[in-house]
């Protein structure tokens, strides 16, 4: 390997950015990576050596599954110490959960994972793809002058932004500006040059790069709505196959006040399920001490999420019960910062 050229490597999962129009029924189906590479020759300029992998078969990311998570964090593991960073061309709509899962399963990260993806497959015209691409390439093989990585995160970029992969949600169905992470600002913006915000870019503190495979999917998500009923609040808190249920509440962490509401919640936390409080709203944070409609629910034993995303607490619930079956050493972690995922 060439120590002083960086290289990449590109992992084509599937999703718009690789999809063409089948003829038969237009409806959009992916294609050949190799036509891909041909559709974006920008990236031959750059002085970055780039190698690709091809999932088999591709997939819509709606079909995502963990079994895909933990194919990749294999595929980055084999291939950590052969390469500076990865680029992981994903669907758009749930690169926000395998971000999320995979910044959990890759624990002391020190080389770049950049999810990144399209609105507009990258043969049209008006694509958003090429500069997705191009400028995710550019990033994962960016060094310091001291040789290091600029962003050993799990990231996504998208339409100039790069943003912290646990922090970010899918904001547009059709808009090029499809990604935000409401609650941090982007750890770098792409303008003429690559602008990287240093003071929120995270480093490794010294551990070894270890990646983690078990993970535990018993977790149900309950979002409360008005009109919600008992039957739906007891199937999902009380079903005897979830072990963690993350509770979707309003504002800064409420819930209905109703009896049979906290009666549910407190039967479950006596069962031993992790109850999880993440918050509907884009920005703030659950703080369960301000209203009393919060309070009961931290008092019948649901921990409070913080302003952690659903994609977040999901991935985060899947790996700390992977990696054990006692639920108070789940609880000790779940309301700690991990991976930049909550704020303090
Ligand atoms: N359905 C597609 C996917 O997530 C949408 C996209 O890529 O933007 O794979």
């Amino acid at each position: 390997m060439n120590k002083d050229k960086s290289s990449v490597l590109l992992i084509y999962t599937g999703g718009t950015i690789g999809m063409k129009e089948d003829p038969v029924d237009q409806t959009l189906r992916p294609f050949d990576f190799g036509a891909l590479l041909e559709e974006v020759p920008e990236l031959r300029k750059f002085d970055i050596r780039i190698d690709s992998y091809t999932f088999d078969p591709l997939i819509d990311s709606s079909d995502v599954e963990p079994a895909m998570w933990q194919q990749l964090a294999v595929l980055i593991r084999d291939n950590y110490d052969s390469y500076d960073g990865f680029v992981v061309l994903h669907g758009t709509d749930t690169m926000a959960y395998s971000a999320s899962a995979l910044s959990f399963m890759l624990e002391n990260l020190g080389k770049p994972v950049i999810f990144t993806g399209s609105q507009l497959p990258i043969g049209r015209p008006r694509t958003d793809g090429k500069e997705n691409l191009i400028s995710s390439v550019e990033i994962a093989g960016a060094r310091k002058p001291d040789g290091s990585p600029m962003v050993p995160e799990v990231c996504i970029f998208f339409n100039s932004l790069l943003l912290r992969g646990n922090r970010s949600t899918k904001v547009d169905a059709t808009g090029f500006e499809a990604f935000r992470s409401p609650c941090l600002p982007p750890l770098a913006e792409a303008g003429i040059d690559i602008r990287y915000n240093n003071d929120i870019i995270r480093r490794p503190s010294g551990g070894e790069f270890k990646v983690h495979l078990d993970l535990d999917t018993r977790v149900s998500i309950l979002k409360v709505h008005p009109g919600i009923t008992r039957q739906v609040v007891e199937d999902i808190l009380l079903g005897s196959l979830t072990r963690a249920v993350i509770i979707e509440t309003y504002g800064c962490g409420n819930a209905p006040s109703r009896d049979w509401f906290l009666d549910i919640v407190k039967e479950s936390a006596s069962r031993g399920k992790l109850l999880l409080n993440v918050t509907q709203c884009l920005r703030g944070k659950v703080n369960m001490d301000l209203y009393a409609t919060g309070r009961a629910l931290g008092n019948a034993g649901v921990l409070g999420g913080g302003d952690i995303t659903t994609e977040s607490a999901l991935g985060k619930l899947f790996f700390l019960m992977g990696n054990t079956n006692d639920n108070q050493r789940v609880k000790a972690f779940l309301e700690k910062d991990l991976r930049g995922e909550i704020s303090n």
